[in-house]
């Protein structure tokens, strides 16, 4: 028999989203319908703490372990500790590739997801959980400017489709809609920036847009954008 392969809980549709809080917020969902779309953002986040560990699930019997090969060769193995399953290097890099599951910048909006997604017993907090988490962004560290929709490692489509999407997507916090709105401009325009003149400059002066590790959503305080300031 085949050996199974490596999987990662893949990114949600946008029409299951649009679902979801359509039905949400007209009353028509029950706990179970809402269930189903929450769960598998809370699979995605898994699979991104695993991936930015170098861990990963045994797809036979579903042991969370470390990725420790015996060698760095491409065929060299390495083993669930729990059963006879194994890969090779080259297996899990592959199945790694592609996947927009390193979510370093973001990992906050991950982290707060998981602890709070166990919490959720309406459909109402389960959409509010799964809303904060879609709408944080990777943060530049040093620049505390956004770089990226965060949506983007969850939701299937291009940073545009996403983008536009999450802005037709109806409000359930009306602030964070519009401290969202505000950061993808910047975002847009720190883009912008980058492609016409290379690498960023130094460090805006200004506090860090960052909020706690609540969720990774900007305050509404914008620092000058590198470049806005003559
Ligand atoms: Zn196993």
């Amino acid at each position: 028999m085949a050996r199974s392969t490596i999987r990662w809980a893949p990114k949600i549709s946008r029409e299951a989203i649009a679902r979801f809080y359509h039905e949400e917020l007209t009353g028509k969902i029950d706990l179970k319908a809402a269930e189903e779309v929450a769960i598998r953002f809370y699979l995605r986040c898994q699979a991104m703490k695993m991936y930015s560990a170098g861990e990963l699930q045994c797809p036979d019997c579903g042991t969370v372990f470390r990725f420790q090969p015996e060698g760095n060769k491409p065929e060299s193995r390495g083993g669930c500790p729990n059963c006879a399953w194994y890969a090779t290097n080259q297996e899990y890099t592959n199945s790694r590739r592609h996947k927009d599951l390193n979510a370093t910048n973001a990992m906050p909006a991950v982290e707060h997801f998981l602890r709070i997604y166990p919490g959720c017993k309406t459909t109402g907090q389960l959409l509010i959980a799964v809303d904060q988490l879609i709408h944080a962004f990777h943060w530049d560290s040093q620049l505390s400017v956004p770089n990226r929709s965060f949506a983007n490692n969850l939701i299937e489509g291009s940073l545009e489709q996403v983008v536009t999407f999450l802005d037709a997507l109806s409000s359930v916090d009306t602030n964070l809609k519009t401290q969202w709105r505000q950061t993808v401009d910047q975002m847009w325009q720190r883009r912008r920036s980058k492609a016409e003149a290379g690498p960023a400059p130094n460090a805006p002066t200004g506090g860090s847009l960052k909020t706690s590790n609540k969720s990774q959503i900007s305050t509404g305080i914008h620092p000058p954008l590198p470049g806005s300031r003559g």
